[in-house]
């Protein structure tokens, strides 16, 4: 199948030094009885450098999850792909079973799930799953070893070894999701793919979430961040929070122990974090490509922001300029910043479109109040903008990570009073 845009612009040229996953042209599209089909992800171009966290970020059924599902080779039988995403010479596209079952999940791709709880083996203990795991993964042989290399993996996501022998049952929603990171680890896999890793968890779990995934990206292990949870109080703070605070944090305006898990780099880290999240590739040599809808926990641990919209990046941008000044240039990803409840909190009016019926030009036209008749063509992808008439840009010069940044001039129009 081919792309049905072009994606200039959007991740040019080839994957630069550095590059730990390569994604040029990904279309998934699902044909459906009747000669009906889905267009869940189309012309998606995008890298993730080691020591970087991209986070892709759009409404529920933009395709964000079947992108990640494209990336493990978990799309269903009646999913069609184009395109490649490369990783350690491996096209994940093009992959057979065998080889994702042996090479790459695990491996090359470690992925920490959406559902935790649910991902781990309810019968079993997370002595016993991480046992499982680094014997295959890592090859360890023996009891005694077997138990010393499952707890190494324990600590290294920060899971109390006094909990290695309860059940999922048992643990609390940020436990878990350290159980799971865990098990993510254990094949240090280059890629860390998180896909919507904080849902149903409350504010506080997000943010040492978000922290604890953002120090294995940076190297700093889990030693910085070893929290004090040990028990099955899943709520504990999470509820004055807030906005305000969280803000403040992810600004850098928190402290060490705030919020009472003794997470220095977390709490203090946010955006004044920078400087350790943007090492020269970052002593881990890992990388993180994050998937949700929760834009707060975006803003808190990515280096650059990737917006989805009807199955394309519509933005790709640097996390600073997106979330601070002078902000995204989309109009939807504008809309996605206003209806947060700390910002303006004003939705962004209608609904998406159904991927099985995507209007010809501009898929998000018909709630933007910048439309003009120019946008009944579809918008080209222009320095990791696709729209005919953004808003205004930082200015000239490359972003960090070959991020495009410059400013794109509006496509001329002589019905447009926006550009
Ligand atoms: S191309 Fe037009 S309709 Fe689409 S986001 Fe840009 S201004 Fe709005």
């Amino acid at each position: 199948m081919g792309a049905a845009a072009t994606a200039e612009g959007t991740a040019p040229g080839a994957a630069g030094p550095g590059t730990v996953l390569s994604v040029r042209g990904l279309s998934v599209r699902f044909r459906l009885a009747r000669g009906r089909r889905v267009d869940a992800v189309t012309d998606v171009n995008l890298d993730v450098a080691a020591g970087e966290c991209l986070v892709l970020v759009g409404e529920s059924g933009c395709g964000k999850s079947v992108l990640a599902s494209a990336l493990l080779g978990l799309v269903p039988a009646n999913a069609e792909t184009a395109g490649s995403a490369r990783i350690a010479g491996l096209d994940l596209l093009t992959a057979d079973e065998r080889t994702l079952a042996r090479r790459v999940r695990g491996r090359l791709v470690g992925l920490v799930p959406q559902s935790p709880a649910a991902h781990l083996t309810p019968v079993r203990t997370i002595r016993s799953q991480l046992e499982e795991t680094v014997a295959e993964l890592a090859a360890v042989r023996g009891r005694t070893a077997l138990r010393a290399a499952a707890e190494a993996a324990a600590a290294r996501a920060a899971f109390p070894a006094d909990h290695l022998d309860r059940h999922p049952h048992q643990l609390s929603g940020g436990l878990a999701q350290r159980a799971a990171t865990a098990l993510a680890l254990v094949g240090d896999a280059p890629l860390l793919l998180a896909d919507e890793p904080t849902t149903g968890l409350d504010r506080d779990l997000v943010d040492r979430t978000v922290d604890e995934l953002r120090r294995h990206v940076a190297g700093t292990g889990a030693a910085a961040g070893a929290g004090t949870e040990t028990g099955p109080a899943p709520d504990s703070g999470g509820r004055d929070g807030g906005a305000g605070r969280r803000h403040a944090a992810a600004r850098g305006g928190g402290g060490p122990g705030q919020g009472g898990d003794g997470d220095a780099a977390g709490r203090g880290g946010g955006r004044e974090a920078a400087a350790w999240r943007r090492g020269p590739g970052g002593p881990s040599g890992r990388a993180l490509l994050m998937i949700t809808h929760d834009l707060a926990a975006a803003e808190r641990i990515a280096d650059r922001v990737a917006v989805m919209y009807a199955g394309r990046i519509v933005e790709l941008a640097d996390a600073t300029a997106f979330f601070g000044t002078p902000g995204p240039r989309h109009p939807y990803s504008r809309g996605l910043l206003r209806a947060l409840p700390d910002r303006d909190f004003v939705p962004i009016p209608g609904t998406p479109p159904e991927l099985g019926d995507l209007p010809a030009g501009c898929a998000f036209a018909p709630r933007c109040d910048r439309a003009t008749g120019l946008c009944a063509t579809p918008p080209p992808v222009t320095g990791g903008l696709a729209c005919h008439h953004p808003f205004p840009g930082p200015g000239p010069g490359p972003g960090p990570g070959g991020m495009a940044t410059e400013t794109v001039p509006a496509t001329p129009d002589p019905e447009d009073a926006h550009a």
